[in-house]
């Protein structure tokens, strides 16, 4: 079974919104557009990876904004067009993903139960657009602004997103319309282009896309009343504080921050007692209000006996994606007289950072010595202290 993955286009500018700047920037909530959109996105059980696609002059913020969501794949390049934008941020999806979908980034009001239709009628029948009939009577006018025509309403449709396909299909209709591309307004028209049947689902009221300002109001209203669905509150940020010391002991291999160093030490401990990784985790148990290590891998049962700490890690972010939450930042202060750990910061922050889902930037390790001074500094053990920020969650 293939992965499904999601392109969110976030290049758009707020000019109907009289805001200079990019509308998923405005906050509703205290959370910007962006992030309900995404978090609405990242707490689906379906989906698995998440790729942005933004402006050039904005691919940092967007990162620092999508760091944090755990199925974020990749920030890429947009290009001149929506559907330019679309089509480098398909490129960008994981091998081994099956199923795509297209989500505005100024539709936050997304719903789970939406979502879910969409990818249902996908596998069903390769593509699917969420849509409401058209319930006002259309004109055309002329340049002049006086009615031209009053266009019959029957059988037309008002395309929302998320909109998905087969992930082969949308990529081999974007080969064959090649600069055509730029003229698709969206990713059905691209399909519909090559001839390819999209079958249409119904779509939500409340998944109104943000143009301007009076929509704001409208899904602030759903933002705040439907907050159990999406199974947080807004711009909720914990943070929770861990430490822990393990014994140095002859024999045993060094394990820190989930890296194996050459000592002639390592620590004692009934898993592979690394201090690092121990700390890390009670300091994110403690942000979600989840208890703490021993709790969780208590060290009476023997099947934690010689565990690699970093199955802990990924257990403790899998219980915390489960309730909703999502690592905003790690920070680590490691105690430890030798060995001389600069060498192998990087690739502990690589390991931990790897290992919850976000980005290197969000992690941070530090170590110092005791100076010689009481048990670190007797070499006797380590010691490390880590505080982590979550967000999301209620
Ligand atoms: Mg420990």
């Amino acid at each position: 079974m293939g992965t499904t993955g999601v392109v969110v286009p976030a290049a758009g500018r707020g000019t109907r919104l009289g805001s200079r700047q990019n509308k998923i920037w405005v906050e509703i909530h205290g959370r910007s557009i962006l992030g309900w959109t995404l978090a609405a996105l990242d707490t689906h059980p379906e989906i698995d990876h998440i790729v942005v696609a933004g402006a050039p002059d904005e691919l940092e913020r967007l990162l620092l904004a999508a760091g944090c969501f755990p199925k974020l794949a990749g920030v890429v390049p947009g290009g001149n067009s929506r559907a330019e934008s679309v089509r480098n941020g398909l490129r960008a999806l994981p091998a081994g993903c099956e199923l795509a979908l297209v989500h505005d980034a100024a539709r936050p009001a997304v719903s789970h139960a939406l979502i879910s239709r969409v990818l249902a009628e996908v596998r069903r029948s390769g593509a699917a657009v969420p849509a409401l009939p058209v319930a006002d009577t259309l004109k055309r006018g002329d340049s002049c602004g006086a009615i031209e025509a009053t266009v019959a309403r029957a059988n037309l449709w008002a395309a929302q997103t998320p909109q998905g396909a087969r992930l082969q299909l949308l990529l081999d209709a974007c080969e064959e319309l090649g600069d055509r591309i730029a003229d698709c307004t969206d990713e059905s028209s691209i399909l519909e282009a090559v001839g390819t049947p999209v079958r249409l689902v119904e779509g939500e009221e409340s998944n109104r896309k943000i143009t301007r300002r009076s929509d704001i109001d409208a899904v602030a209203a759903v933002l705040g009343t439907n907050v159990n669905e999406r199974g947080f509150h807004p711009a909720v940020c914990r943070t929770g504080f861990g430490y822990d010391v393990h014994a140095l002991a002859a024999d045993r291999p060094l394990w820190l921050g989930g890296v194996n160093i050459p000592h002639p030490f390592g620590l004692a401990g009934h898993s592979d007692a690394d201090v690092v990784l121990h700390a890390v985790c009670d300091a994110l148990l403690g942000a979600a209000g989840l208890g703490d290590i021993g709790l969780l891998f208590p060290d009476t049962d023997a099947a934690n006996r010689g565990r690699p700490s970093i199955e802990f890690l990924t257990e403790v972010n899998r219980l915390l994606v489960a309730a909703g939450w999502s690592v905003v930042n790690v920070d680590v202060a490691l105690l430890a007289e030798e060995p001389r750990i600069g060498p192998y910061r990087q690739r502990m922050v690589d390991a931990i950072s790897g290992c919850l889902g976000i980005h290197g930037a969000q992690v941070n390790v530090k170590a110092t010595t005791a100076e010689r001074m009481g048990f670190v500094g007797r070499r006797e053990g380590i010691a490390c202290w880590a505080i982590a920020t979550i967000s999301g969650a209620s």
